[in-house]
């Protein structure tokens, strides 16, 4: 589907409708992923990425054993289409108004003044180096995570375009014991079960793959005993479900695509089912993970 597709206009004109019905996520936020979700996809369509020599490569006997391709911080990606969509992200947030304007503005006179290197952060993001993430979060409370998001949707277009490319690069009948993504070792932000069988994936929170895994098993810390492991639906959500870990105390939600008789755009329904994040933390369960927007 193309961004001119009609189709495609509908389905999200009726995710978004979801995601507003549910009155829990606010308007700005919502406004914010309605506006940058046309730049990611021309970013998509022109992220340019070297992929690594081979031998900088995980073997497919160490693969076999459970590493990732590549580790995060060797995962290839576009850094002058990142930087170059970050003043465009600026302006998309102040545009939001309120708290996510004043955000912008802390960081563009950060940016302006040297005090922070739009550069430095894309590469603590990849690196999945928080420090200053968490020191930004601490400088800005009323938009605790606007540098999230700003680095994480600046990356992603590109992140996308290589973990595409690498997939050629994974070994066949590749076990899928682990929940971890295969290519770069990160956790799945959603799970989604798809095909006649109902083969369950989980969508990577780093490089946006959809991976094998097993489909009676936390994705978080690979508990297999179905006594550990409980799930949990809610009559408003059908083709929803949320699978929660008694070892680990976290849970996943999993989209049942053979349910719902939606196109699969999991970013935007995991705003549309956030409900259920809620739900699940209130009854003390923990999710690992960030949406793909950073916050
Ligand atoms: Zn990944
Ligand atoms: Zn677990």
């Amino acid at each position: 589907m193309h961004a001119d597709d009609p189709a495609y206009e509908q389905l999200l004109e009726s995710k978004f409708s979801i995601i507003r019905a549910q009155e829990i996520l606010p308007e700005e936020l919502i406004a914010l992923v309605e506006r940058v979700l046309p730049l990611l996809r021309q970013a998509r369509a022109d992220a340019k990425v070297e992929l690594p020599a081979h031998t900088d490569c995980a073997t497919p006997e160490a693969m076999f054993a459970g590493s990732p391709l590549l580790m995060r911080q060797s995962f290839p990606f576009d850094l002058k289409q990142a930087l170059g969509l970050v003043p465009a992200l600026l302006d998309l947030l102040a545009a939001s108004g309120g708290e996510a304007a004043n955000a912008a503005k802390a960081l563009r006179e950060a940016m302006a003044s040297g005090e922070l290197d739009p550069e430095k952060a894309l590469r603590g993001l990849a690196a999945g180096d928080d420090t200053l993430f968490s020191a930004w979060r601490t400088r800005l409370p009323g938009s605790p995570r606007a540098l999230d998001f700003l680095a994480t949707t600046a990356i992603s277009p590109s992140l996308n375009a290589a973990a595409e490319q690498l997939t050629a690069r994974l070994p066949e009948n590749l076990p899928h014991e682990h929940g971890h993504c295969p290519l770069c070792g990160s956790l799945p932000f959603i799970s989604l079960l798809r095909d006649k069988e109902g083969a369950r994936f989980g969508v990577c929170s780093f490089c946006g793959f959809e991976h094998r895994v097993r489909r009676i098993a936390c994705a978080y810390c690979d508990e297999d005993d179905q006594g550990k492991l409980k799930l949990f639906r809610v009559a408003e959500y059908p083709g929803v479900r949320v699978d929660v870990c008694e070892t680990c105390n976290m849970y996943i939600k999993t989209l049942d695509y053979r349910e719902l008789d939606q196109k699969l755009l999991p970013a935007l329904d995991d705003m549309a089912t956030v409900a259920l994040d809620v739900l699940a933390q209130q009854q003390g369960y923990k999710r690992p993970t960030l949406s793909a927007w950073g916050f």
